[in-house]
């Protein structure tokens, strides 16, 4: 970037760090985010990029990187820059079968943890947990 891309010395507006586009004065210009929110990005910009790349690469890199980074968010509880939780992971494969990882590092199983089947006149009720406490917890059910 040059003094012509910012814009100083001969009152040239700044342009766009990627196409030629020139960018409004004021808050005519979406804010870019400097680190992608999905990152935990909060500082922005109105003075790198027209709103027209941003918006491509918003539906395009960024999306995909988001996604990429979306499995380590919700391992790791890591809040976007706008504090939003990590979307859940669904469907993850577990020892008790496919859970769902919730944006706050919860594991929610899926399926009920236990299966009823009739014997003749009797009920059978299996559990499938990990652990005591686990099947403590369970006695909502
Ligand atoms: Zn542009």
């Amino acid at each position: 970037m040059n003094a012509e891309h910012l814009g100083q010395g001969d009152k040239k507006r700044p342009v766009c760090i990627f196409c030629p586009t020139e960018l409004p004065p004021g808050k005519g210009n979406k804010p870019e985010h400097i680190l992608l929110n999905a990152l935990g990005g909060r500082k922005s910009t109105r003075v790198a990029d027209c709103s027209k790349c941003n918006s491509e690469f918003g539906s395009g890199i960024d999306s995909t990187l988001t996604d990429e980074v979306a499995s380590f968010r919700a391992v790791f509880g890591l809040r976007s820059g706008d504090g939003e939780l990590p979307p859940a992971i669904r469907n993850a494969p577990s020892s008790v079968g496919p859970i769902n990882l919730l944006g706050d590092g919860t594991p929610k199983q899926r399926n009920k943890p236990f299966t009823v089947e009739a014997i003749d006149d009797q009920m059978s009720v299996k559990f499938q947990v990990s652990s005591l406490s686990e099947l403590a917890r369970l006695r909502t059910y």
